[in-house]
């Protein structure tokens, strides 16, 4: 049997394993921070409808720039945003592998704060960018101090900053995303792919955008909006960003459907977006509960909940899957992360768990 050893595969792409979290057909998933709920039936319809009417014109490429749908996008977000503001791709992820592509690259570097989204580095390797592994400090948090430090110190082409952060669940202080930009030399990449889980109180990097060209925001659908399925991600940047990233985008890289598909999804985001209350609702109770019983927990402004398993993770995750609730082992020794889905999957978790 031939196997991918025996194939001229790239030198640094050898022994490297793709992403994969486990797609087990288990009860209860709360591994990948899907949202738990069904797409509601009037939204069914709704998206029904505009694929439909896509169908007759599939002999056509779509439109090369997704010009409608940036411009809903760009309504959605506010903040003054508009169209020439805005890009979107199939999911977050393949955004910031054009962001990669255009700003990184061979002979460039890109620099992450861990524990943080396993895709970062797995992108750069993709596009053949060396990867800096910068830290968090130990309580998961990241101060304006210790992120000037190791950027000056590495002086990377392109910074990923996550917030609110997959895996911990934290939002970012402003002041840290103020700090890196003054410091970076390069890009800013903020993933903000569960801004819409965020505590009162926390700031969306998008404020920042009218004073810093060298910033990005990504977004998605996937989390918030129950749009996993139907991959849409999208940034949000200074106009000459969005010049860059069309360098390298394939062409007709956004199909008829799916931009028709989410236009539809936007249109309806008051129905989408009514879950997003009780979701936070779950989130708190899973904090508030794993707290009551002693168990340490990050503070999370996510769909999601970093908890400690006083032992080895790998175990806690088994006994919790022998019971029929799949959470995620996301390789930190000791923690665990759980998705905050329904009513009825937090009972089942802490049922599970405790
Ligand atoms: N960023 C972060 C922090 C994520 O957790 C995820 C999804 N797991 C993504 C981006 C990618 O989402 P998508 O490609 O579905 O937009």
């Amino acid at each position: 049997m031939t196997t991918i050893d025996d194939l001229p595969v790239r030198a640094d792409l050898r022994g490297r394993s793709p992403y994969g979290a486990p797609q087990l057909d288990v009860a209860v998933r709360l591994n990948t921070n899907e949202n738990s709920y069904p797409v509601p039936d009037a939204v069914v319809d709704a998206i029904g409808k505009a694929v439909q009417a896509e169908l007759r014109d599939l002999n056509r490429y779509p439109d090369r720039d997704a010009v409608a749908l940036r411009t809903d996008l760009a309504d959605y977000l506010g903040h003054g945003l508009t169209a020439a503001n805005v890009w979107a791709a199939n999911g977050s992820n393949e955004v910031q592998q054009q962001l990669l592509q255009a700003f990184a690259g061979p002979g460039r570097s890109a620099l992450g704060f861990g524990p943080s989204y396993s895709m970062h580095p797995l992108l750069a390797a993709g596009t053949g960018t060396r990867w800096i592994g910068a830290l968090r400090d130990a309580d998961f948090g990241l101060t304006p101090f210790s992120a000037v430090e190791q950027i000056t110190r590495h002086a990377p082409d392109l910074v990923f900053l996550c917030s609110p952060n997959n895996p911990t669940g934290t939002a970012l202080d402003p002041a840290v995303v103020d700090a890196v930009l003054r410091a970076a030399p390069g890009m800013v990449v903020v993933d903000e792919a569960y801004a819409e889980f965020a505590r009162a109180g926390t700031t969306s990097a998008l404020s920042a955008l009218p004073r810093h060209p060298r910033l990005v925001v990504t977004r998605t659908m996937s989390k918030a909006f129950g749009f996993a399925g139907g991959r849409l991600g999208y940034l949000a940047a200074d106009p000459a960003v969005v010049d860059a990233v069309q360098l390298v985008r394939l062409p007709y890289h956004l199909s008829a459907l799916t931009q028709a598909a989410a236009r539809a999804a936007l249109a309806q985001r008051e129905a989408l977006l009514s879950t997003v209350d009780a979701i936070k609702e779950q989130r708190d109770r899973i904090v508030d509960t794993l707290r009551s019983r002693g168990v340490r927990v990050a503070e999370s402004d996510a769909n999601f909940v970093l908890f400690e398993v006083g032992g080895d993770q790998h175990v806690a995750w088994q006994r919790l899957l022998d019971r029929g609730v799949l959470v995620r082992d996301v390789g930190l020794a000791g923690w665990l992360r759980v998705t905050a889905g329904t009513e009825s999957e937090t009972d089942a978790f802490l049922g599970a768990l405790l």
